[in-house]
């Protein structure tokens, strides 16, 4: 991720109306008074405490006292890491050296485009207050599960490795937003000598894996009360509608931030309680610069939007794209383009206006949305803020709707939303019972994080009938060239259901 803009920008606290330059809502002077108000003085020093449990003074010393003790074996790494622990005004800014000899039972989960993620326990957990009574760190979560994530060649660490998890840092400043995954330090692989991220691990894997287990409880459940009469479909809108609300506050706390994510993908969506965002930027080399390696572009194609598949900058609407296939695949259940090859034919193709196809009906209100959000021209695509509302409005609709249906009352909260997901319910049941919908992969359909430079990329558009027909989400159908393929017995089935 990074800045939206370099430029230096200007902020008036809400609550002095004084111009101040620290990117928050509240100006130092008030941020302290606030903080007075709350959390009063420290006992030792007598300052004024900065967070829940957490004096700023007196921690930084606390650190400070233990730098002689630590190396990461590179200094830019060390002074980062250092500096975290001087300026952390709460627990959640700062980060540590976690020799790895610390983790326990490292066992392989994903291999990224540029580097491995193995789930491990940490022996010591993160660092949450200072006990004053036994004189030591107390920390939380000890011999939990987290997610280490080495980055290949990152034995050559650059800065740029290191600004992206200080905006990593950024998003979680004030408080930990539960949608945003959590990193707790730096670590470095003994043998590969491959820096290592440590990260908050999300129990419940990956969004596929989610979607997955949330249908089979439901399955579950309706073979065991029939007489309740759940309807699967209707329940599983119901967890696609916590899912997207979810995901878009998640991208709200990003944006809010003015920070560009630039890698949303399905695999960059990981589920603990809730589904949260993982991999802020972190996913392509360490060593890689974008300024100095202009053309050299990485991203999950079918994720990205026409104008960055033709090599233009990253923006907050190139985000909105990205999402917007995100909720395509939260809905369908399925990978976007599973079924051709992700190449340079795709690439044209997108530019000239294809978008995944649904097999399923989708309301017409939510298949508006959608083409919204993966509309050519950027300009057209909601905020995130306005996502994030009307994922809202939705999930309160549906749960209100929800609830009235199981206890059997009747019509008063039928709204537009409801009324198209009742009919279109109508419609695919039939189309289920009637077609085998067994889905195969195709080899070439790859979704991590692959360089790309497609040259001679037509100028984006819509089709002509964009915003007209609602059949789908675009009517310009896969051509017949990207369909075939020599190797199909090499499908890969991916639909676990
Ligand atoms: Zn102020
Ligand atoms: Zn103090």
């Amino acid at each position: 991720m990074y800045p939206l803009d370099g430029k230096e920008l200007i902020y008036e606290c809400i609550r002095c109306k004084q111009i101040s330059d620290t990117e928050s809502k509240y100006c130092e002077n008030c941020i302290s008074k606030n903080n007075e108000e709350r959390y009063g003085r420290c006992k030792e020093c007598n300052e004024i405490i900065t967070g829940k449990n957490w004096c700023q003074t007196c921690n930084s010393k606390r650190f400070q006292q233990n730098f002689d003790k630590w190396t990461s074996g590179n200094d830019d790494i060390d002074k980062f890491i250092q500096n975290t622990q001087l300026s952390a005004k709460n627990c959640c800014q700062i980060l540590e050296w976690i020799p790895y000899n610390r983790f326990n039972k490292p066992v392989f989960i994903a291999e990224g485009g540029f580097g491995k993620v193995h789930k491990a326990t940490w022996k010591d957990g993160y660092i949450s207050h200072w006990d004053t009574g036994k004189n030591q760190w107390s920390r939380l979560n000890k011999s939990k599960l987290v997610a280490i994530k080495s980055l290949s060649k990152s034995q050559n660490i650059t800065m740029e490795f290191i600004n992206e998890i200080t905006i990593h840092l950024k998003i979680h400043r004030v408080k930990s937003p539960l949608q945003v995954i959590r990193c707790y330090g730096i670590s470095l692989h003994p043998e590969t000598k491959n820096y290592i991220m440590v990260m908050n691990y999300a129990e419940k894997g990956n969004l596929q894996n989610y979607l997955n287990k949330k249908r089979k409880k439901i399955k579950y459940k309706i073979g065991k009360w029939p007489q309740v009469n759940l309807d699967l479909n209707l329940q599983m809108w119901k967890s696609r509608f916590d899912i997207l609300f979810s995901i878009s506050s998640g991208l709200l706390k990003i944006h809010g931030k003015r920070l560009i994510h630039r890698d949303l993908h399905i695999g960059n969506i990981v589920c603990d309680s809730i589904p949260c965002i993982t991999d802020m930027g972190l996913c392509k080399p360490a060593n890689y610069n974008e300024l100095e390696n202009k053309e050299e572009m990485y991203g999950v194609v079918s994720y990205l939007a026409p104008e960055i598949l033709r090599g233009g900058c990253y923006t907050q609407a190139s985000d909105i794209y990205s999402f917007g296939i995100i909720i395509y695949v939260v809905i369908s259940e399925s990978p976007p383009y599973y079924n051709i090859a992700h190449n340079g034919f795709l690439a044209v193709n997108i530019c000239e206006g294809l978008r995944p196809e649904f097999d399923i009906k989708v309301p017409q209100i939510i298949l508006h949305l959608i083409k919204r959000c993966l509309d050519a021209d950027p300009l057209k695509r909601p905020d995130i803020k306005e996502l994030t509302r009307t994922f809202r409005r939705w999930q309160e609709e549906y749960n209100k709707y929800y609830k009235k249906n199981e206890e059997n009352q009747e019509e008063s909260t039928r709204t537009e939303l409801i009324e198209q997901i009742e009919e279109v319910e109508k419609i695919n049941k039939s189309l289920l019972n009637n077609s085998s919908m067994i889905n195969k992969k195709h080899p070439e359909a790859i979704y991590k994080s692959i360089p790309f430079n497609y040259k001679n990329l037509p100028e984006p558009k819509n089709p002509d009938d964009y915003y007209k027909s609602y059949e789908n989400i675009s009517s310009k159908k896969y051509p017949e060239y990207v369909l075939k393929s020599d190797n199909s017995d090499d499908y890969e089935s991916f639909r676990i259901d």
